[in-house]
């Protein structure tokens, strides 16, 4: 199964998408988290990418696009992967198109998870992870243990106003790829308002129809 999701910052992406790959035994390619692992290994591409996460800005387009291309030739990816985070643009969801068709496969799923911006406010400002093992907590809906609680991290670009940078770089730059796959029939609309139990039970089912 080769899948792209979709969605808001804070919609639970990362959550949702973590029991997915589990479920479904494919990998998980978060261009997010790749870009987080670079900056923290200080790579030249990680000192680049910084600039922009740190605004709640999106990284070039030309910088994302190359370390896709190549993650989605290893060989973990061969009996399928999610795609978290990534296409954001259309140029990127072009590129990918590109890439899939040269490798001679075809997305299954576009997922779209819905989630109204009064809410995702809310959620990312108390969004907590742990660097130890990438689990992702909320000080709120989903509390850590407290034996953890002085190793978790709140991402920079988790503060307010990079939330709302980055909400509107959602609406602006990356809802508009929505149409791209809507019209080749591979959109699957969610709605990620509710329980992570919830969430997820309609995600396998919006996958099973
Ligand atoms: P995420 O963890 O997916 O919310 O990504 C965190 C930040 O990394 C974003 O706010 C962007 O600055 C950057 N980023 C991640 N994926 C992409 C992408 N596909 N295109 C551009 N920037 C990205």
């Amino acid at each position: 199964m080769r899948m792209i999701f979709i969605g808001p910052p804070g919609a639970g992406k990362g959550t949702q998408a973590a029991r997915l790959v589990a479920r479904h035994g494919i990998a998980h390619i978060s261009t997010g988290d790749m870009l987080r692992a670079a900056v923290r290994a200080g790579t030249d591409l990680g000192r680049e990418a910084q600039r922009y996460m740190s605004a709640g800005e999106l990284v070039p387009d030309e910088v994302i696009i190359g370390m896709v291309r190549e993650r989605i030739q290893e060989p973990d990816c061969a009996r399928g992967f999610l795609l978290d985070g990534f296409p954001r643009t259309l140029p990127q969801a072009e590129a990918l198109d590109a890439a899939l068709s040269e490798a001679g496969i075809a997305l299954d799923h576009v997922l779209v998870l819905e989630v109204p911006d009064e809410l995702i406010v809310q959620r990312i400002t108390g969004r907590r992870m742990d660097p130890e093992t990438g689990e992702i907590y909320h000080l709120e809906f989903k509390p850590p243990p407290p034996e953890i609680a002085d190793r978790l991290v709140h991402r920079k670009d988790d503060t307010e106003e990079a939330c709302r940078a980055r909400l509107e770089a959602y609406h602006r730059q990356t809802a508009p790829i929505i149409p791209f796959y809507e019209a080749r029939g591979l959109v699957r609309r969610v709605d990620g308002v509710g329980s992570l139990d919830e969430v997820a039970a309609r995600i396998e089912a919006a996958l099973g129809a």
